[in-house]
């Protein structure tokens, strides 16, 4: 058995307050401590946050319903309906549209492989990131709550494209803002209820889309659960 080497004279007197060291040096480091929520530090420019449906400069949305997102989540946490535009109604520039867009925040890991897989970049992610909640259902976000915000020169959809546009001028940039024929079509068939709450067609599920950049109060239980 090989014999213990043993300390020195000094290293055994001081050996009971060595362990204190690391606290000492401590003691007088800068504080790290951030004070969340109060004070918040921005994220990097590329972090994975909360995902949104982006919009074309008119207000038309980018989203075809092709529902390639929802293949390439591993979390299986995307919900997508797909449903054809009419004259009457018409919600992005291409034959389909999402009528049901939702994402489970239960499930997301953030990886990002949806806004990879979307052909059209109506899908990117925000830099948001507070996403907690004390219940499942309000975890499940809906299209609305998803759209991107209407920005000047944008109007709710439903409406035509620009006159004598095609789906690919569009992602062409070639249209910049609603013209006064859009605004003429939206003030024609978009009339404000009494109530003020303005339809936007194709009620979805439980989820009510209000024009003016208006959310309805949503109503969980009858969003898909999944
Ligand atoms: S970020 Fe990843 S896990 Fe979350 S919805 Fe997209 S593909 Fe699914
Ligand atoms: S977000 Fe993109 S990938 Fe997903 S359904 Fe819409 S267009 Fe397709």
């Amino acid at each position: 058995m090989p014999e213990q080497k043993k300390g020195g004279f000094f290293s055994d007197l001081f050996a009971p307050v060595g362990g204190f060291g690391v606290t000492f040096a401590t003691m007088f480091r800068k504080l790290e401590t951030e004070e969340y929520p109060e004070e918040k530090r921005p994220t990097q420019p590329r972090f994975h946050g909360r995902h949104q449906l982006n919009r074309h400069p008119d207000g038309l949305e980018k989203c075809v319903g092709c529902e390639l997102c929802a293949w390439a989540c591993p979390a299986d946490a995307i919900l997508v309906e797909g449903a054809d535009n009419t004259d009457d109604a018409r919600f992005s520039p291409g034959e389909r549209y999402g009528r049901v867009y939702q994402i489970n925040y239960l499930r997301c890991i953030f990886c990002g492989l949806c806004i990879e897989a979307c052909p059209t970049r109506a899908l990117t992610m925000t830099n948001f990131y507070e996403l907690a909640d004390n219940n499942r259902g309000d975890l499940i976000f809906t299209k609305e709550q998803l759209l991107a915000p209407l920005q000047e020169g944008m109007l709710t959809p439903p409406h035509p494209m620009v006159d004598g546009m095609e789906e690919r001028d569009y992602y062409q940039g070639k249209v910049s803002k609603a013209t006064p024929e859009q605004e003429r079509w939206v003030s024609e068939h978009q009339a404000e209820p009494e109530d003020g709450l303005a339809w936007t067609g194709d009620p979805v599920e439980g989820v009510d889309t209000l024009a003016g950049g208006r959310q309805a109060t949503r109503d969980t239980d009858k969003a898909v659960k999944r």
